[in-house]
């Protein structure tokens, strides 16, 4: 029983160096991740719902491990932000897109920026590089934040972003609703579209207060005349319902999961026939 006590106690011990032993070989991978080609964009449609035109597409990262098979985002998006490497994901994620974008006859396409990223001094130094040498085209691009930019500083974030929008490019808010800010600082700033959270998406057609929530965020967009994409629709009840009360954009597996370029102009093809 003592022994048993003892290995119990190793056992416990090995686990826990084995959860950070694993962390720390992911990361040692995704250092050399970019260099060897293993990050890839897929794209998922946002539908304008009064027309059913694709308008729009999110860029969604996925990593491509050699022996894990794809890796989540929310696995490695996370340890990239702790250890620094987000910089040189997001890089890789702005200019994959702005060669992609020359192959997508679309307003724009929608890119995830981390607040790490955003909130790092020489962000926007280095986005002006990029458009300065050509490299993205900004008047494409809409760069989707969540509203924690705004607690962090709000002048400085708002500062940030009149420097952005100058150069071209166009901002949404991200996971809107579910990130506890205060919504004053909405009446300052001219951003373009709220994004609608799938956690209130998801049960329309079910709970009602989520259609209330859901309806909510709509006339509050609307109140500031911005846009708002719903995500994560899934089904005809949700699009319906969206489209009653004025949502302007949708995106979803109901109209396909997030695909590659190929599949994805392949798509775009086959609903224009
Ligand atoms: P997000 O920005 O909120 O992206 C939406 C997520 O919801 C995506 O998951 C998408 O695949 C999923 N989704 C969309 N429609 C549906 C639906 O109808 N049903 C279901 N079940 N899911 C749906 P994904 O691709 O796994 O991305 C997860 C998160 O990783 C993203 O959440 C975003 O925060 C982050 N991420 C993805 N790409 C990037 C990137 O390039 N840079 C950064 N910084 N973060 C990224
Ligand atoms: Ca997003
Ligand atoms: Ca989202
Ligand atoms: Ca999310």
């Amino acid at each position: 029983a003592k022994t048993a006590g003892k290995n119990g106690v190793r056992i416990f011990d090995t686990a826990l160096e084995m959860i950070t032993g694993e962390k720390s070989e992911l990361l040692q991978d995704l250092h050399s991740a970019i260099e060897r080609d293993q990050l890839a964009l897929l794209y998922h449609p946002q539908i304008e719902i009064s027309t059913g035109r694709c308008v729009g597409a999110e860029a969604l990262l996925r990593w491509e491990h050699p022996r894990r098979g794809v890796v989540s985002p929310d696995i490695f998006i996370p340890l990239a932000e702790e250890s620094g490497l987000i910089h040189e994901v997001g890089q890789w994620v702005l200019r994959r897109v702005a060669q992609d974008c020359t192959r997508l006859n679309l307003d724009y396409i929608a890119v995830n920026v981390s607040i790490k990223e955003f909130v790092r001094s020489d962000f926007i130094e280095t986005i002006k590089t990029m458009v300065r040498d050509g490299e993205i085209d900004p008047f494409r691009i809409e760069l989707e934040m969540t509203e924690s930019v705004f607690i962090e500083n709000f002048e400085r974030t708002n500062e940030k972003l009149q420097e952005l929008r100058e150069m071209g490019f166009r901002f949404s808010i991200d996971d809107f609703g579910t990130g506890y800010s205060s919504l004053a600082y909405l009446k300052n700033l001219s951003i373009k579209t709220l994004k609608i959270d799938r956690g209130f998406v998801k049960d329309i057609g079910i709970n009602p207060n989520d259609e209330v929530l859901t309806r909510t965020i709509i006339d509050i967009a609307s109140h500031f005349e911005m846009k708002t994409v719903a995500e994560g629709v899934e089904n005809e009840t949700q699009l319906a319902f969206l489209k009653k009360f004025g949502c302007d954009l949708a995106q979803g597996y109901f109209f396909t999961k997030p695909i590659p370029l190929d599949a994805f102009i392949e798509w775009l093809g086959r609903r224009c026939e």
